[in-house]
């Protein structure tokens, strides 16, 4: 899975475009893997959905957070205590 990975720099990038609705679908799945792997990514992706909100660019429930919540969870339950690389 390796050339499909994003790092952590790339999820910066694209974390306005994911949370927007724009981001290619392909991307999607390997950002939201991430997300689910990287605690990091998933604090930074709450605090820019938070930022957009309150900067008007995005509405409440055009976010698809509670994809990436589930996902998140499922990881965790399948792999206590493990942390990404
Ligand atoms: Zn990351």
């Amino acid at each position: 899975m390796a050339e499909h990975d994003v790092t952590c720099r790339e999820v910066v990038e694209l974390v306005t475009e994911f949370l927007e609705g724009t981001l290619a679908l392909d991307r999607r799945d390997v950002f939201e893997r991430h997300i689910a792997m990287c605690t990091w990514c998933e604090t930074y992706l709450y605090q820019m959905r938070h930022t957009l909100i309150v900067l008007g660019r995005l509405r409440e429930d055009d976010v698809p957070i509670p994809v990436v919540e589930s996902l998140a969870l499922a990881f965790r339950t399948e792999h206590p205590g493990k942390q990404s690389r």
